[in-house]
């Protein structure tokens, strides 16, 4: 008899934690918006796939069928003066992290590669710089590149150079870009634990100045780097906070040579939780899946995309491999998804 009253207790509190999830839903469909204790509340459920269906009702709600898919390139790769714990390209850490340590690009190759970008069907190219904020030579030299960008290759074009002023940011608006990436990395509340040479305030700033100057602000950050799940809706809530036009979310790949190296890698399941409950929360907002979606993601990468996430990076990252952009696109139609405009 206890047995069954047991049985009959569960099944009722799983049918609360589905109309809990379903009633924030609705909410949200509806313009409003859902507080820290409810989304604590989402991401502890055992509800999954009611979870994950909520946030595939409000992502396609908000932002139709259409998958936004981001080629990026690493313009300028190490010798990064911050010290940023999960960096592969900090100074403190890149003689032993493996990586290929350049200056800035020429003009033609990241020419060329913006060309290839376009013809495998990205939408997008971001150029991407590891600087606390480039020397003033190396800022114009961008300036030119991204000139000849325009004038060739009809793609957006994207920039993350680290740390921005406004005169910068508008100059970077005038010359055509569309998105400026600068991420917060992780909560405020955690911020002090993976990096020591700039504060949290720092990366808000930035990010700040880039919606002043009128560009469309691309602000994420990692996940699975010791956080808890508190501070990783902390997190959400801060790029909220922001109204971004884009959220990529890193998972952590533990890279050998970085203080992080040693972690155990999140949960994917947790990680697609995280996703869906970051939709909730922004339900407007691109939420690209970006490094870290092959390595952890692997089979589940779809599930994902019907979670809440609607953007992916494809063709790899600053400093490892992922899936060529026809793997990609093949992916994202076989789930009744697409990537046109
Ligand atoms: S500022 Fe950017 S490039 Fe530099 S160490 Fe931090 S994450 Fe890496």
């Amino acid at each position: 008899m206890s047995q069954i009253n047991d049985n009959n207790a569960n099944e009722s509190k799983g049918e609360s934690e589905v109309m809990f999830i379903e009633n924030l839903m609705e909410r949200v469909l509806k313009g409003g918006q859902i507080s820290f204790q409810d989304a604590e509340k989402l991401l502890a459920t055992k509800e999954i796939f009611t979870l994950f269906n909520c946030a595939n009702t409000i992502t396609r709600k908000f932002n139709g069928d259409r998958v936004d898919i981001e080629s990026l390139i690493n313009a300028k790769s190490g010798n990064c003066p911050e010290d940023c714990s999960f960096c592969a390209q900090s100074s403190l850490y890149n003689n032993n992290t493996g990586i290929n340590k350049y200056p800035l690009l020429s003009k033609k190759i990241i020419l060329e590669h913006a060309l290839r970008a376009k013809q495998d069907g990205a939408s997008s190219f971001c150029l991407v710089c590891a600087y606390r904020s480039p020397p003033e030579k190396d800022f114009e030299q961008i300036c030119q590149i991204i000139r000849e960008i325009k004038k060739n290759v009809p793609i957006d074009v994207n920039v993350s150079l680290g740390f921005m002023t406004n005169e910068r940011a508008r100059r970077l608006k005038s010359l055509g870009v569309k998105r400026y990436n600068h991420n917060l990395e992780s909560s405020e509340s955690f911020f002090s634990q993976i990096c020591k040479t700039h504060d949290f305030v720092d990366r808000v700033n930035t990010a700040r100045i880039v919606k002043e100057e009128g560009l469309e602000l691309c602000s994420g950050g990692i996940i699975g780097m010791g956080e808890s799940r508190k501070q990783r809706l902390e997190l959400g809530f801060s790029l909220n906070s922001l109204q971004p036009d884009e959220v990529p979310i890193n998972i952590l790949i533990a890279r050998n040579g970085t203080p992080l190296a040693d972690l155990n890698p999140l949960d994917p399941i947790e990680a697609i939780k995280t996703i869906a409950v970051w939709r909730f929360i922004m339900p407007k907002t691109i939420l690209k899946i970006a490094g870290g979606r092959e390595v952890h993601l692997k089979d589940k990468e779809k599930l994902a995309l019907k979670a809440g996430a609607n953007g992916i990076i494809t063709g790899g990252y600053l400093t490892t491999g992922g899936n060529n952009s026809s793997k990609d696109i093949a992916m994202i139609k076989e789930i009744g998804l697409r990537t046109e405009q």
